[in-house]
């Protein structure tokens, strides 16, 4: 690794793969011998239209998603999502169920009230979302638009590690966990990401929605804000987040060369060293339920808790950046996404065991 950079265990915008950058770095001031930036080319150009269709027929070939599904790449992130969800597809009269596990899924809860009905099919907040709610505890409509949660709870560290099968169309906010691993995009009407967490950098929100579920859009709608201008505008309605979409692409190629199989086994690995070591020790501890621990966002705290500044001020000594929890919450909490090294999580567990040494 290039000596001035450090381990960023941000939870977003995080860590880029480096061999990204460098790519992004070499073809920066010309992109291939267009004799202009990707910063710099029309968006409605053949150059850009290649890279927009490459990003596209990777991420469907990794996540093997076919013709029955819309692959859009908007703006506003998956907060604008919160809202846009409800405005296409909660209609006048109808309910949306939702599932709350934790702070994002609640947040998407808030939005959708300011819009139409919802139904809170099951609240994890007994556990303190610790652990997700049991399936057959979940109060589901008759008859509801769509059924919403979130696969990863970014802030509580709480992950899905199977999805339900429902009856009314599933979303997902995926944000902190799209292509960290498998998942069967046919389970879902519609998912959706912002890209700074695991797909590149912000500005760009991916969202991939079944077709039948896209042309029950309402129509109604301010042009803008309806999916359907953006699926059949192929997300050139405007202006699209240019070079965060080409970055995204090389994202996915730097997936497809190691291979995804080759990228999730060392995602289990990462978490697995971190968790094993925080579950030894008595000095940091992860409350989360086990089988529900995210892969992604490993939240910790030390026992004798007057010694997180002393923690965060020595592991920026050390190289091991944004390791502070969320505001909200505090404690520290470790984001070990998909461009998170394998050695990153060893030298945080070797910080962490030094740290202990000296202190406990
Ligand atoms: C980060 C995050 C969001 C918010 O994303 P923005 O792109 O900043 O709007 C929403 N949901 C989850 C699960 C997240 O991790």
């Amino acid at each position: 690794m290039n000596y001035q950079r450090k381990y960023n265990f941000s939870p977003g915008p995080s860590q880029l793969p480096e061999e990204v950058l460098v790519s992004v770095q070499s073809e920066l001031l010309n992109y291939q011998g267009s004799g202009s930036s990707v910063m710099e080319l029309s968006h409605r150009g053949a150059e850009f239209q290649s890279i927009i269709k490459q990003t596209e027929s990777l991420l469907r070939e990794l996540l093997t998603i076919d013709d029955n599904y819309q692959v859009l790449f908007l703006q506003g992130g998956a907060s604008a999502q919160f809202t846009n969800i409800p405005l296409n597809f909660l209609k006048p009269g109808q309910i949306a169920d939702y599932l709350v596990t934790g702070q994002w899924s609640k947040k998407a809860v808030e939005e959708a009230k300011r819009i139409g009905q919802v139904n809170v099919v099951a609240d994890g907040k007994a556990s303190n979302y610790l652990s997700l709610p049991e399936l057959d505890s979940w109060k589901l409509s008759d008859q509801s638009c769509y059924l919403h949660l979130a696969s990863n709870e970014t802030i509580g560290g709480l992950q899905f590690k199977s999805f339900p099968n429902s009856k009314s169309p599933l979303i997902a906010d995926m944000s902190s966990d799209i292509l960290s691993r498998r998942f069967d995009i046919n389970q879902f009407a519609m998912v959706y990401a912002g890209a700074q967490k695991n797909l590149g950098p912000a500005g760009v929100t991916l969202v991939i929605v079944r077709k039948d579920l896209l042309a029950t859009a309402n129509v109604e709608l301010p042009v803008y804000l309806n999916y359907q201008t953006h699926a059949e505008a192929d997300s050139c309605y405007n202006t699209p987040p240019c070079f965060s979409i080409y970055v995204m692409g090389e994202v996915l190629k730097w997936i497809k060369e190691q291979s995804f199989d080759h990228l999730i086994a060392n995602n289990q690995k990462k978490a697995n060293l971190l968790y094993d070591f925080i579950d030894q020790s008595s000095f940091y501890s992860n409350p989360v339920q086990k089988e529900f621990r995210s892969e992604m966002n490993v939240p910790f705290l030390i026992a004798d808790n007057s010694l997180e500044n002393k923690f965060l001020y020595l592991a920026k000594e050390n190289g091991l950046l944004n390791l502070q929890g969320h505001r909200s919450v505090g404690g520290m909490r470790a984001s070990i996404y998909n461009a998170m090294p394998y050695a990153g999580v060893e030298a945080l567990v070797n910080f962490m065991k030094n740290f202990e040494k000296e202190c406990a």
